[in-house]
């Protein structure tokens, strides 16, 4: 059983993840041992962006950008990568069932979808998937949800969840769903902010 599975690794898939994984290591015992896993299929929209207005950060390609996140992540350890389409997620009493293309299975207790704007295919729950507004091109959807939650315990963040599509709004959001995880598992509010080592 994982604690949190996370369906896409772009924007806001890694800026969940991340925000997970830094929880690590500071001597919170409920943030300890937990395990996280990621589904991605590499087709995030950063591997076509020049970003120049990111803010406080240098222009550079998306792909570096991809790049330092997962180097972020790494960094910190306890995120499992799967590079596999995600095909189908079945809600189980409490947990959800996730189901990848080559059938193998895998049961979690918190969901994030973070597959992006481009399409929802992925077969198994009722969820209201509508045109995105915020998109300017046609045919972008967007999942409905409050305050990021769509059931109990499964999330939607980035393009999916209707945000514009800039990487900062995106990333925020994939932050703001991981802090609430945490805060679920800790039963108490969490905030991770790091100061400078003397
Ligand atoms: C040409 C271009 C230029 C851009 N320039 C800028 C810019 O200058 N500044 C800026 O702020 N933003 C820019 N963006 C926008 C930015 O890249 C997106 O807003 C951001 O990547 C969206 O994040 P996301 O997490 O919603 O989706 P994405 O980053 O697209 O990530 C979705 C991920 O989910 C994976 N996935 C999808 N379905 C599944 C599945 N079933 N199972 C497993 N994985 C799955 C995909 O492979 C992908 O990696 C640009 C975008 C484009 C296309």
């Amino acid at each position: 059983m994982y604690d949190v599975i996370i369906v896409g690794g772009g924007a806001s898939g890694l800026a969940c993840a991340l925000t997970l994984v830094s929880a690590r290591g500071r001597g919170w015992s409920w943030a300890e041992d937990r395990k996280y896993l990621i589904f991605d299929t590499d087709k995030s929209d950063l591997n076509k962006a020049y970003l120049r207005n990111v803010p406080g950060v240098q222009p550079l390609l998306g792909t570096e950008l991809l790049r330092i996140i997962r180097a972020q992540i790494e960094h910190w350890g306890g995120m499992e990568f799967a590079q596999e389409r995600v095909i189908e997620i079945n809600r189980e009493d409490k947990t959800y069932k996730v189901i990848t293309e080559s059938g193998a299975e895998y049961n979690t207790i918190y969901l994030v979808l973070a597959s992006g704007f481009k399409e929802f295919n992925i077969k198994g729950l009722d969820l209201e998937v509508v045109e995105n507004p915020k998109s300017p091109k046609p045919g972008r959807v967007m999942i409905k949800h409050k305050d990021y939650e769509v059931l109990p315990n499964l999330f939607v963040v980035g393009t999916l969840a209707g945000l514009s599509s800039h990487f900062t709004s995106c990333a925020g959001s994939g932050v703001e769903v991981a802090i609430e995880i945490l805060s679920r598992m800790a039963g108490k509010r969490v905030v991770i902010h790091d100061v400078p080592e003397d």
